[in-house]
């Protein structure tokens, strides 16, 4: 995931080619547990809201839970924004907005980006630990991709807030005004990352609504703001549940909307903001095509399809949900891939070997059943290795399903967990047909070792973003967003300026 040298789930497992000898005898290698120590992190019992600056209760007294998917052990109680904090946490951005942050010049804007920035590589260990505990997604995954990642889109925009005027959006770029950002809870740091970093470097102030059950790595993100001196109310933290983003998009006071999560409920924001001059964007679902043509480089492909679906859990917006496989070589990338996965290691999110973590939620894990069992009854072949699942906790295995067809639920709904549906082609038409039937646009792959039909496949894929020959890679630089239920806007590089900024 573009994060120094390091490809986003680059860590699943050893490949079968990396296998010592004990494995060419047919015995499994044993891993003994290499598990990261919580004690950097510090859990309070209860979490207030961050607004202008300063931690304080919801005003109707309401809190919530969160869970460790891992365990189901209660994590903390959180406030739950109402509309009166709403309107606070709003007007506190506003006044920030006008008083301070907006008459600010970028250069001075850019000194406390870049001070974020390096808090939260200071204190990466204990974010990635926190962000672990309350996603449930495995240590080795936070640790060197979300983290990373998040430290490197206040840098990345850091550096372009004195350089406004040269982005091409003309010579004096205004900013909105007050944003309301609302995340889910796949990347949690991450996400707040991507909408907080252009935001602050174009000159908003921003009100963020976390994912009901990932709400603690923002709230952490709140406390970095203090501790990096950022002015009150520039930054607005609103914990809570659908309702809390629902009456934040609905605030009167808030000049634009950034929304990552479902595509339904990005459809309901959309007509929220309908007629109101609020600006919008929207990053919603996907349902990928990774594709293998017959010449592509096997071993990577096999990596690559297991980065594509399995990173994460397969709780990835672009994740490479259809392989779409040259009918001649589909039964020896089936194979391999089986193989592949037989060497996942799925279990403690907090050990450093796990390469598959917890479902984030019973209510995911419930989605992802729902949607296997159709898989089943439409008429597709189930496969998952042998794996034993914890007794406690949200847990799904991976998942691999044959003799898809495009009618099926898996291939055109969003499972939004570790789930495969593999697909066949003969010819890149049909390729091309096939990766495109799709309501959603958001990404695909393509493995190949012919450079020309990349590039004509490139042309002609509807999706935002496509990868050659890798998937998942992230960079601050590289803008990223969907066509058609996908959404529209894009959000890092100079295009996700544009967003944030009266062009
Ligand atoms: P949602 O779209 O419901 O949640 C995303 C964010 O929006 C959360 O902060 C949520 O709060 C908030 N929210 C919920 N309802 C409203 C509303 N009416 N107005 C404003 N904000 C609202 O996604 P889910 O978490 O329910 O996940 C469901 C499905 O969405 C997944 O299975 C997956 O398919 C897809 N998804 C896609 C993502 C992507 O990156 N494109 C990310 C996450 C999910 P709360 O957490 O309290 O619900």
């Amino acid at each position: 995931m573009g994060a120094g040298k390091k490809q986003a789930g680059a860590g699943l497992a050893r490949s079968p080619d990396q296998a010592g000898p004990a494995d060419s005898v047919g015995v499994a290698w044993e891993y003994a547990p290499a598990p990261e120590s919580r004690d950097i992190v510090t859990i309070a019992p209860e979490y207030g809201l961050f607004i202008s600056g300063e931690f304080r209760p919801a005003i109707a007294g309401g809190t919530f839970a969160t869970l460790n998917p891992a365990t189901g052990e209660k994590l903390a109680a959180v406030a739950e924004a109402g509309p009166k904090d709403v309107e606070l946490a709003v007007a506190a951005a506003r006044a920030a907005y006008e008083d301070v942050w907006g008459p600010m010049p970028g250069s001075e804007r850019a000194k406390y980006l870049f001070r974020i920035a390096r808090v939260l590589q200071e204190r990466a260990r204990e974010f990635a630990v926190l962000e672990t505990l309350d996603n449930g997604k495995p240590i080795r995954e936070s640790r060197d991709v979300d983290i990373p990642l998040a430290a490197a889109h206040f840098f990345y925009y850091a550096g372009w807030a004195d350089k406004l005027e040269h982005a091409g959006f003309g010579p004096a770029p205004r900013p909105l005004g007050v944003a309301g950002q609302v995340i889910p809870w796949n990347f949690p740091l991450l996400m707040a990352a991507w909408k907080l970093a252009p935001a602050l470097a174009a000159g908003n102030t921003c009100v963020l609504k976390p994912a009901e059950t990932t709400p603690l790595t923002a709230l952490l993100l709140a406390e970095v703001c203090q501790q990096a001196g950022l002015p009150a109310g520039v930054v607005n933290v609103l914990t809570g549940a659908g309702a809390t983003g629902a009456a934040l998009v609905e605030q009167a006071g808030v000049d634009k909307i950034a929304f990552t999560g479902s595509t339904d409920v990005g459809k309901q924001i959309a007509s929220a903001a309908a007629g109101t001059g609020k600006k919008l964007t929207l990053e919603l679902g996907g349902k990928a095509a990774n594709i293998v043509f017959d010449d592509a480089p096997v071993e990577q492909a096999i990596e690559g399809i297991v980065n594509g679906i399995f990173f994460n859990q397969g709780h990835v917006c672009c994740a490479g949900s259809r392989l779409l496989v040259q009918e001649s070589v589909a039964d020896a990338v089936v194979d391999r891939l089986k193989r592949r996965l037989a060497t996942l290691r799925l279990g403690d999110p907090m050990d450093k070997n796990t390469d598959i973590g917890a479902i984030n939620s019973a209510e995911q894990l419930d989605k992802i059943t729902e949607l296997t069992a159709a898989g089943e009854s439409d008429g597709a072949e189930r496969w998952s290795p042998p794996c034993r699942l914890p007794d406690r906790g949200f847990w799904f295995p991976p998942t691999v399903f044959t003799g898809v067809s495009q009618s099926h639920r898996i291939a055109r709904e969003e499972i939004f967990g570790p789930v495969l549906s593999v697909l066949t082609f003969r010819t890149p038409e049909e390729a091309v047909a096939k990766a495109n039937n799709t309501p959603y646009g958001l990404s695909a792959g393509i493995w190949t070792d012919k450079g020309s039909r990349i590039l004509w496949l490139a042309q002609r894929m509807r999706a935002g973003v496509v990868w050659a020959n890798t998937y998942n890679r992230f960079d601050p630089a590289s803008p990223f967003g969907g066509y058609q239920e996908s959404g529209y806007g894009r959000e890092g590089g100079r295009h996700g300026l544009a967003a944030y900024l009266d062009v």
